[in-house]
């Protein structure tokens, strides 16, 4: 399989100040030496609590906000140095689906000026294609013509989403970050935006990293699965092994909260307790030892690797 992305090694530490002066007072952890490749026509889920950098990792790989250090991999070009032109271009590329319809739409312009924005920014003038572009992606998204012709407040959230996404794929990207894209939707309605992500996947060839809290979700729609905590990747793997074969105790409890879901047979609950640490005072050792109900003495003190245990399966624990 190809990669679309390879991110090595990347930090995002924010510096705190004090109000005055500007001294450090201290940084906030969001992400630590996260290292992870994305292939080529994959969705995959990003999983963790919230807290755990999910977002800004979606953020850094948009290019969207620019890490401590690392490298981000795009088609074997580092983002993280491209120039004006390169940026624009990547833009056109590498797409982001918000979690909130209702706040990410303009409410000022109608749908047909929502979509035909992303044209205008990135310089293209010709109309006819626009229309037809509009037109194509409306009927794509499940929306009708003459929606294009309304204002975002006369719409559903679901139907809002819909828009979101027209918006999204509208210069034909190679690669989407939906971040939390049916949270803020009934579930009822969740369903039918995560199977349409999964239609537009197919049809348009695309790339995703599909960020959720909900395990439920992440299965249906994924083909490879992360876990993230507290800025760090703890296990990964693709879809089958992970829920058949997953290893870590964070990961176990992530599973055993959502009890249906899980195809290993007779397998024991696991239990946290006690909130995710401060992103800013993370544990020295592995860092989920306060929670982890199996940490033993090294683990307060090492701090674990992830390490490839199966081919494509790689966990952070020293058990
Ligand atoms: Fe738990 Fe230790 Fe494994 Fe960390 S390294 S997950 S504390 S057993």
């Amino acid at each position: 399989m190809k990669k679309l992305f390879e991110v090595k090694n990347l930090n995002m530490h924010y510096r705190i100040t004090d109000g005055i002066l500007g001294n450090t007072k201290g940084y906030i952890y969001a992400l630590n030496n996260v290292s992870i490749d994305i292939y080529k026509n994959e969705i995959m889920g990003l999983v963790g609590e919230s807290g755990s950098g999910k977002s800004t990792f979606g953020n850094c790989i948009l290019n969207l906000i620019m890490p401590t250090s690392g490298e981000i991999l795009f088609n074997g070009k580092n983002i993280l140095t491209f120039k004006r032109k390169q940026l624009k271009d990547f833009r056109k590329k590498a797409r982001l689906i918000f979690q909130n319809p209702y706040m990410s739409l303009d409410p000022r312009m109608k749908i047909y000026n929502i979509l035909e924005e992303p044209f205008i920014i990135h310089g293209i003038k010709d109309k006819k294609l626009i229309k037809e572009k509009i037109y194509e992606i409306i009927s794509l998204t499940g929306l009708n013509n003459d929606d294009i012709y309304r204002y975002p407040h006369e719409f559903s959230g679901g139907q809002r989403q819909r828009i979101a996404i027209a918006r999204a794929i509208i210069l034909n990207p190679e690669f989407i970050v939906a971040d939390e894209p049916v949270s803020a939707l009934d579930v009822s309605i969740q369903a039918q935006i995560v199977n349409l992500l999964i239609d537009l996947k197919k049809h348009l060839n695309l790339t995703m990293l599909f960020i959720s809290h909900d395990l439920s979700i992440v299965k249906y729609i994924s083909d490879r699965i992360a876990v993230m905590y507290l800025g760090e990747i703890v296990e990964t793997a693709k879809k089958e092994d992970f829920f058949n074969n997953y290893k870590h105790p964070y990961t176990q409890a992530l599973l055993s909260a959502v009890p249906v879901i899980s195809e290993k047979k007779n397998k024991s609950r696991t239990v946290i307790s006690g909130e995710i640490p401060s992103v800013q005072n993370p544990p020295e050792g592995c860092k989920f030892h306060k929670r982890c109900p199996f940490a033993f003495e090294r683990c307060k003190k090492e701090h674990p690797e992830l390490k490839e245990i199966t081919p494509e399966h790689k966990v952070r624990c020293f058990l």
